[in-house]
């Protein structure tokens, strides 16, 4: 199994348009996030974690030519509105792709892309689009997805809440503003935590801040956790000075290999 971050930012990317501070003007190439998304490549194939604005970007910067499965965590723009960027497995492979979402978004993810899901869309000869399935995920009830048993964790972010997952031994947590109990049973024993912080200071209505992904990241006691949907506030060269024994911030492209899902809790 292995993990391949796509993007590491928050919703806004880094840099920012328009910012001329140094994080966003850094040539550290890790100062550059694009929005979150990852690829995980399972026993029988590859699940694409959300699909964020740049999705395109990042699949051809990591060479992906397919896509068994995407798991969509939450219907917020900056981890959905690339969607329509899987339109060119459905037109290549001539398949549908399956997309793993919790019921309580599926209305607002269809609403969002009525010419993918609504049923009686017309396809003018000539135009494609992206061909999905989608299949429910429910808190804490596992899936099995290509060839491994993922166990779906849900987590508060603001007025709705993010689908991260547990697979053998990976958690990961995007969008979240704490670790509920559930959640905490599910990850607990994972060697590698990939979970989301903004900055330090300031706690932030919906997201960790630095401190609260640390408290986290402590009460799960991973050998090894990685921040994600970082923003401009922070240089990634500090933050790895700055942060305790394993825990590090991840950056674009950041590949993690793990061992096998399959046969997890
Ligand atoms: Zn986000
Ligand atoms: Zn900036
Ligand atoms: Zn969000």
């Amino acid at each position: 199994m292995k993990l391949t971050l796509l993007g590491t930012g928050t919703s806004f990317g880094v840099p920012v348009v328009g910012c001329d501070c140094r994080v966003c003007t850094s040539e550290d190439p890790r100062d550059r996030r694009d929005r979150s998304g990852a690829l995980l490549d399972l026993p029988e194939g590859r699940l694409l974690i959300d699909t964020p604005p740049e999705l395109r970007l990042h699949l051809l910067r990591e060479k992906v030519d397919r896509i068994d499965g995407v798991w969509l965590t939450h219907p917020h723009a900056d981890h959905l509105h690339g969607l329509d960027d899987l339109r060119v497995f459905s037109t290549r492979h001539r398949s549908t792709i399956t997309a793993w979402i919790a019921d309580a978004h599926r209305d607002v993810i269809e609403r969002r892309f009525p010419y993918v899901f609504d049923e009686g869309t017309e396809v003018p000869v000539g135009t494609t689009l992206p061909r999905i399935e989608v299949r429910s995920i429910e808190d804490g009830r596992p899936v099995d997805i290509l060839g491994a048993r993922i166990v779906p964790i849900a987590v508060p972010h603001g007025s709705t809440r993010s689908y991260g997952f547990r697979a053998g031994s990976l958690g990961y947590v995007t969008d979240g503003k704490s670790l509920p109990p559930e959640a905490l049973e599910i990850l607990a024993g994972v060697d590698t935590l990939v979970i989301n912080a903004l900055w330090w200071g300031n706690p932030h209505p919906t997201h960790f801040n630095i401190e609260e992904a640390i408290h986290a990241a402590q009460r799960v006691g991973a050998r090894e956790t990685w921040l994600v949907h970082l923003t401009h506030r922070v240089l990634h060269a500090e933050l790895e000075n700055d942060l305790p024994d394993g825990i590090r911030p991840a950056w674009d492209g950041l590949s993690l290999e793990l061992p096998d899902g399959a046969g997890a809790t």
